[in-house]
């Protein structure tokens, strides 16, 4: 048993359905953006853990170029370490396969009981792709869904798009609001590119990491 999982034991809350978080992501790199959102739905949400699962293939990003998944998942691992309710699944990295959420989920729901809710945490530029993610409706019975407001959408576009996807799918999808994190991996990995500092818009290892094995410097 990991010091991860005594921790969670301890922690149990006495309720009748476990409660885990699903933190998706290419986390290239993973940054404070993530690691505050899925905080703060744990919180709020009451969740045992959450596991954050670094995607092998993303779908929606196969024909750009994506950083080796050791070091994605490695960076992961860094940025969760002080958090003993965060986890890292290698779930996604150890297929060949293009990682389609609804296939993760499904082998999610084997390895937890059947009364297990998942919940599953995007931020709002995600959940308003929704509908063009794979088996969306068996997703939508398989998991709930909790989606961050991010910067630079609007509240109201987003509102109406989980309000279509709710009574499309009656989907279970709920939404937070946090101060605006206008922090992006894509943001994180320009700055490198150009030599510019990304002090505090992610874990200090991490940063350290990326510059160990010069990671982002290619165009
Ligand atoms: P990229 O710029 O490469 O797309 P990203 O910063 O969007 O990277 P991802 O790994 O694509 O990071 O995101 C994983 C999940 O985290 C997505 O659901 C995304 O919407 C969410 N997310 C990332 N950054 C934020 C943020 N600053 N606020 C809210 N949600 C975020
Ligand atoms: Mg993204």
């Amino acid at each position: 048993m990991s010091i991860t999982d005594s921790l969670d034991r301890m922690n149990k809350p006495n309720k009748e359905h476990t409660r885990i978080g699903i933190m998706g992501g290419t986390f290239d790199p993973i940054h404070y953006g993530h690691l505050v959102i899925a905080e703060q739905i744990r919180c709020e949400y009451n969740l045992e853990k959450v596991i954050f699962i670094p995607a092998g293939t993303p779908p929606h990003k196969s024909n750009l170029r994506v950083t080796d998944s050791k070091h994605r998942y490695f960076m992961t691992i860094l940025a969760t370490i002080t958090n003993p309710y965060f986890e890292v699944s290698k779930i996604e990295l150890e297929s060949e396969e293009v990682s389609y959420t609804i296939h993760t989920i499904e082998k999610l729901k084997k390895v937890y009981r059947e009364d297990t809710d998942l919940y599953f945490i995007t931020g709002a530029d995600a959940i308003c792709e929704l509908d063009t993610w794979k088996n969306v409706e068996r997703l939508t019975k398989l998991c709930k869904f909790i989606a961050a407001t991010r910067p630079g959408l609007e509240r109201s576009q987003v509102d109406a798009k989980i309000n279509e996807l709710k009574e499309t799918y009656n989907a279970s999808i709920g939404k937070i609001d946090l101060p605006a994190l206008a922090i992006s991996s894509t943001d994180i990995r320009n700055r490198i590119r150009e030599g510019q500092s990304i002090k505090y818009l992610l874990p200090e290892p991490v940063e350290y990491y990326i510059y160990k094995n010069n990671l982002y410097k290619e165009v």
